[in-house]
């Protein structure tokens, strides 16, 4: 089995899975208990808070943990609606947003706030001076993401962001970072970033965890309200085993986090050449990219049928990005895609476990598919 489909999610690892079952087992106490057992499940909480913190040089007060990376896009956006909507109704984000930041915008869109949707360049950038343009009196929030998840595209948040805040410190910054978190360096101590969203099983962890970064002093309104946990800003009973296993998965990860990106460059590398040999592959490249995700092009040949000649060769991939099940991608049009390569396009997405020999076999497999798929008639 090859996995080529880390982008989507990737395979929990030893650290973290210990980390589960040994709380599931052992440490199932509510941590808002007031006894023993309520004691020893939130004393687990507040190391986890920590290592979190620490992966991205942030204050442990201003991690809160949330039930992945949609919650706290939400979140973010909600909140900055509920705290100061009022007053400011304007909006800026990018037309490459994941759709937990685009359709939870999209929503205060339809209940009257004005939204700025910034197209990238044709290298892939978002231009700082074009975001500043749009800045005025009425912004309440900027919302950017950190890596782009279809084409590996990476922003330069702080450049934005201290632009933005130099033009009106009241303005909100929120970057979704599930895709950069741990792969580049995330700084909250200068990223100029209100908010920064991150996702656990994107870094090895369990689907279904993950936090929202608030820097200190923000004073924002909480979008879950209820039993007042995580200091009143997201309620509801922790998920103990999901967010330790959270916190081991980075720590595992940080300390590897230099060798993996090498072998990440390695494996982009390999496709690239081989891209080079075949006639009509290509891969999609911008000024700055991640190398763990790679946009592939197959020119005249459907991505699904691709995906699933691939997937029968047990090798798996996404067309596009998985969280569009099939639809045209909207953030690929954006990029510049043009209707025939949005149907024929494929994310690979690398970790470090793969291998060059595992590219090579990709290709083989997309060049035996293309010696035997039927063309896409035009
Ligand atoms: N943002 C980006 C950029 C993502 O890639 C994803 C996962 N597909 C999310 C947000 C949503 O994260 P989660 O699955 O943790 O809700």
């Amino acid at each position: 089995m090859i996995y080529f489909d880390n982008s989507s999610t990737t395979k929990p690892c030893e650290q973290a899975i210990s980390a589960a079952s040994k709380v599931l087992s052992g440490t199932w106490g509510n941590p808002s208990s007031l006894h023993k057992m309520g004691l020893e499940a939130e004393k687990l909480i507040i190391s986890a808070r920590q290592a979190v913190a620490k992966s991205i040089n942030a204050d442990e007060r201003e991690i809160f943990f949330t039930s992945g990376a949609t919650e706290s896009n939400n979140t973010a956006i909600f909140s900055s609606a509920l705290t100061k909507g009022k007053r400011r109704k304007k909006i800026i984000t990018t037309a490459t947003e994941h759709p937990s930041v685009s359709a939870a915008i999209k929503r205060l869109e339809d209940k009257g706030f004005e939204v700025v949707r910034i197209i990238p360049s044709e290298n892939g950038e978002i231009s700082t001076s074009e975001v500043i343009r749009h800045v005025d009196k009425n912004t309440l929030l900027v919302s950017i993401i950190m890596v782009n998840n279809e084409t590996g595209t990476v922003n330069d948040i702080s450049t934005l962001f201290k632009a933005v805040k130099a033009t009106d410190t009241e303005v909100y910054t929120h970057t979704d970072a599930v895709q950069g978190f741990l792969k580049i360096p995330v700084n909250a101590k200068t990223l100029c970033a209100d908010m920064i969203s991150l996702s656990g099983h994107k870094v090895y962890a369990p689907k279904g965890t993950g936090a929202i970064y608030v820097k200190k002093g923000l004073n924002l309104k909480p979008f879950i309200v209820g039993g007042g946990q995580e200091s009143g800003f997201r309620s509801g009973t922790e998920s103990v085993p999901l967010i330790c296993a959270f916190a081991e998965a980075a720590k595992a990860y940080s300390k590897t986090q230099d060798e993996r990106y090498k072998k990440a460059v390695l494996l982009r590398q390999r496709l690239k050449e081989r891209t080079l040999a075949l006639d009509g592959v290509y891969l999609h490249e911008f000024k700055s990219c991640l190398p763990y995700i790679n946009s592939l092009t197959v020119m005249g040949y459907k991505s699904e049928t691709l995906l699933h000649f691939l997937e029968e060769r047990e090798i798996y991939v996404s067309s596009g990005s998985a969280c569009s099940k099939g639809k045209k991608s909207e953030v690929l049009k954006a990029f510049g895609y043009s209707d025939s390569e949005l149907d024929s396009t494929l994310r690979i997405s690398f970790c470090a476990d793969n291998t060059e020999d595992e590219v090579d076999r990709l290709m083989d497999e997309i060049q035996n598919a293309m010696n035997s798929l039927v063309r896409i008639k035009r």
